[in-house]
């Protein structure tokens, strides 16, 4: 175990709010109780890394070097870190750290836990060759499985499938998705070997297609959407646009639930009425525990989840985002790193 070598990395740091990342190295200081370092493969860029360069979220913490679906090699590791072997392959998502003492924990409810530690606040994320986690955010991957395709399910996966297992739904329920990107594609495709009667909700016609591929039974824009009153059981939002919240309700099954894995820019207004007369719900789903992670890559290996990825080189990295912002990346973009 090369526990006290010391790894010089070299990673794309944001140094302020909204500015281009800049290639720096630096040193991965050493080892503490329970942590592994990671030399990263791959690693995708999702819309919760441009929150935090653009500090819509206040607790970013600059500089930092983002990247948070991260699938790597272990090369280094504390004494006590038994459940993994150096030359393993690994995944990491959005959390580098649970507690495992909290009550969320104790629960195991991990993605609630009370001091979690974050992979690009306070740390250096996976726009880098190297990466310092704790193991207890530290999953196995399945083996039949590519990189490239692996590291979207660590966070755009591992969300969808928390959000369409944690609320009970029916098999055969009518489930709507708003929203078909990152994480819309990947709810389509896990909801479609759910037996779920998947419904996409995209504006974008070059999508169509791509989303029958995915197993959408239906695909429609959001006017034709709105017709469908008192129809669906379970509508998961995966785009911050701003929708009519109040015509989202109206097609709303009885007993359904409206489901937020996105938050949009505006605060949403509506009247207790638009749902009191069919019982429907309202909720949000942060991630997923540690258990539905396993869950998830297990359900993907079995059911053939296959993400749409565009693989760019790390040193494309500020096209890329650039490319993002202006919504020219299809579904999600990773990079290889190493
Ligand atoms: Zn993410
Ligand atoms: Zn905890």
């Amino acid at each position: 175990v090369k526990y006290n070598k010391i790894y010089k990395s070299s990673g794309y740091f944001c140094n302020s709010k909204n500015q281009k990342l800049k290639k720096k190295e630096f040193i991965i200081s050493k080892l503490k109780i329970g942590e592994i370092i990671i030399k990263v493969k791959y690693c995708g860029l999702c819309h919760s890394d441009l929150n935090l360069i653009h500090k819509n979220w206040k607790f970013a913490k600059f500089p930092f070097v983002p990247g948070h679906e991260i699938i790597g090699t272990v090369v280094a590791k504390s004494n006590n870190v038994k459940e993994f072997i150096i030359g393993e392959r690994v995944a990491v998502g959005w959390f580098s750290k649970f507690c495992n003492k909290c009550i969320q924990c104790l629960k195991k409810n991990e993605n609630m836990c009370r001091n979690y530690e974050l992979v690009c606040v306070g740390r250096n994320g996976g726009f880098a060759n190297y990466v310092k986690i704790d193991q207890s955010s530290v999953f196995k991957v399945p083996k039949e499985m590519l990189s490239k395709h692996l590291a979207p399910l660590t966070c755009a996966g591992w969300t969808v499938f928390g959000a369409l297992t944690s609320f009970n739904i029916k098999r055969y329920s009518k489930v709507a998705i708003l929203g078909i990107g990152g994480l819309g594609h990947l709810a389509i495709q896990f909801g479609n070997k759910m037996n779920f009667e998947m419904t996409a909700i995209t504006t974008s016609e070059n999508k169509i297609a791509d989303c029958k591929k995915f197993g959408a039974k239906y695909v429609m824009d959001i006017k034709s959407f709105y017709e469908k009153k008192d129809n669906y059981d379970f509508i998961l939002v995966t785009a911050k646009a701003n929708y009519d919240w109040r015509s989202v309700l109206k097609t709303l099954n009885f007993d359904g639930t409206v489901c937020f894995i996105s938050r949009p820019d505006k605060l949403i207004k509506f009247d207790i009425f638009d749902i009191m007369y069919k019982r429907a719900r309202i909720t949000a789903s942060p991630g997923a525990s540690k258990l539905s992670m396993r869950k998830m890559f297990d359900f993907a290996r079995k059911n053939k989840i296959k993400p749409a990825v565009e693989v760019y080189d790390l040193n494309k990295v500020n096209n890329v985002i650039k490319k993002m912002i202006n919504r020219k990346i299809k579904y999600r973009a990773v990079f290889k790193v190493s």
